[in-house]
């Protein structure tokens, strides 16, 4: 499978690792031009914030386009900060200033769930698909490791089993068990299937 998809994203580690999650499937990213604007993340559900996004990268290049939206919802908080993952600590927070508000709100060892919705826009035949990935985990009772973004550092994934983060991970070991390498690997098992 060879081609190539427009990423609607401004956030330069979803670019990284969608790119480095499709280039095995001969698949290439291309980022979005910064001229074009992108829809606010006003949606209720992260399906509802990937589709406008995936719509206007395709409507703007004519080209299929993806778009993932993402977060963390923790139990401790009935799901929250979930849609609202990047502007947790307010709508110009940073990674950082996120990260530290999590860790002061959920307790050590309470359960945590990274949530990715990916939209696929062909603007040729007009399909719109949405893919989904999960990845249970838990909070860390000390930020640990370099590796990552976001709230990778006090995300212990269940199924790891010896107490890292996800900013301890390798590369392939975070996709092998991300949300977003389950929402991609989705993704690539239907294209596969449809053409
Ligand atoms: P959005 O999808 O652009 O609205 O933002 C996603 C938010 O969830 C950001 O705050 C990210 O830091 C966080 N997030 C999404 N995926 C990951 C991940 O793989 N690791 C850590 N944080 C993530």
């Amino acid at each position: 499978m060879a081609g190539s998809l427009v990423l609607a994203t401004r956030n330069p580690h979803k670019l990284v690792e969608v790119t480095r999650l499709l280039a095995p499937e001969g698949l290439a990213v291309t980022a979005l031009a910064d001229h074009v604007t992108l829809p606010p993340e006003d949606g209720a559900t992260f399906a509802d914030n990937a589709l406008p996004k995936a719509r206007t990268a395709a409507a703007a290049t004519g080209r299929p386009a993806i778009a993932d939206d993402s977060g963390i919802e923790a139990r401790a908080l009935q799901g929250r900060p979930g849609v609202r993952s990047a502007r947790y600590a307010g709508p110009r927070a940073s990674d950082e200033e996120n990260l530290l508000k999590l860790i002061s709100e959920v307790p050590a060892g309470s359960g945590l769930r990274y949530v990715c919705a990916l939209a696929y826009v062909d603007p040729g035949t007009g399909v719109e698909r949405l893919f989904f990935g999960a990845c249970e985990g838990a909070m860390a009772p000390q930020r640990r490791g370099t590796r990552g973004f976001g709230y990778d550092p006090v995300f212990i994934a269940d199924e790891l089993g010896d107490g890292r983060t996800m900013a301890e991970l390798s590369e392939s070991e975070k996709d092998a068990i991300s949300h977003r390498g389950r929402a991609v690997r989705q993704l690539v098992a239907w294209l596969r299937e449809s053409t």
